[in-house]
């Protein structure tokens, strides 16, 4: 089990601050239309586990300054750190990262931070994920980190990944995660798509519910380790929804990314 585990950014009462880095964008990758994948080469990175996340700072001229977390989307054998952000409307932090961020730019962070939402081949399996919108950013990580392990290891693993998009084209890392899949018969990827499915769509167009998750999620006997992250309103209905199917909730573990409930 992840909890209690000592991790780089393990934050006890006797661990030091985590110290500021300034970090250099070596690379940009527009995801979908309001996404983008910002590449940080940040020196002397301790190194992270998959689901973690950092701060971000920003500083403008008149010395005022903001915080935001963003989750690692690079797993923890990158030596770079890849975060992944959709761009708010009126976004403080987000449109100032999605928009005007440029390669050789610099922004301070610290991390990694989160000893909960983590996951490792040593947690054992099988995994089942549940996110959406940009909360498929620490699953990704997780996913990226289990393909990198043996044949042997990700049979011994087999993953479910259940993601919530708007539109399709809304879809973050659509074709990475359908590479993912191909390539691995032990890993089953479901896309739900709420409001503009492409045409000919005959997959789910609803919100994630208790169907949806009775259908994916695999027996509870099973002992799955779930993870659950994106929008506060789809975690908590879904974390809630798990419990009732009688999945134990010390194996249910989520992380809530923000207010709204769009997707
Ligand atoms: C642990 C953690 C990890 C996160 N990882 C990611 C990530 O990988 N990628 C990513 O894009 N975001 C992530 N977030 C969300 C991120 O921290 C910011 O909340 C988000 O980028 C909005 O910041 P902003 O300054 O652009 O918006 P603000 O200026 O703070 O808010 C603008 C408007 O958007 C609303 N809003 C704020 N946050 C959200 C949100 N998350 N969803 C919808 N509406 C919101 C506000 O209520 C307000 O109306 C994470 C949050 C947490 C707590």
């Amino acid at each position: 089990m992840a909890d209690g585990l000592t991790t780089p950014a393990s934050t006890s009462s006797t661990a030091r601050p985590l110290a500021w880095r300034r970090a250099t964008v070596t690379r940009i990758v527009q995801e979908t239309p309001r996404v983008r994948t910002i590449v940080f080469d940040v020196p002397e990175w301790p190194g992270h586990r998959a689901g973690q996340h950092v701060d971000v700072r920003l500083t403008a001229e008149d010395g005022y300054q903001t915080e935001r977390s963003y989750s690692i989307a690079s797993p923890p054998e990158d030596a770079r750190i890849s975060l992944t952000i959709e761009r708010l409307e009126d976004g403080e932090v987000s449109s100032y990262l999605v928009g005007e961020l440029r390669v050789g730019d610099t922004i301070e962070l610290r991390g990694p931070i989160g000893g909960h939402f983590v996951w490792d081949f040593s947690d054992g399996g099988p995994l089942v994920l549940v996110g959406g919108g940009s909360g498929i950013v620490p699953l990704m990580a997780m996913l990226r980190h289990r393909a990198l392990a043996s044949a042997d290891v990700q049979r011994a693993l087999p993953a479910r990944l259940l993601y919530s998009s708007r539109e399709w084209s809304e879809v973050i890392y659509r074709d990475e995660l359908a590479r993912l899949a191909a390539d691995d018969p032990t890993l089953r990827i479901v896309h739900t798509i709420t409001r503009k499915p492409p045409l000919g769509w005959t997959g789910f167009r609803r919100r994630i519910d208790r169907a949806m998750l009775e259908a994916f999620a695999g027996t509870a006997a099973e002992r799955p380790r779930l993870f659950v992250c994106g929008p506060t309103p789809l975690v908590e209905s879904v974390a809630d929804t798990l419990v009732t199917l009688t999945y134990d909730p010390a194996t249910i573990r989520t992380e809530r990314f923000g207010p709204t409930g769009g997707t």
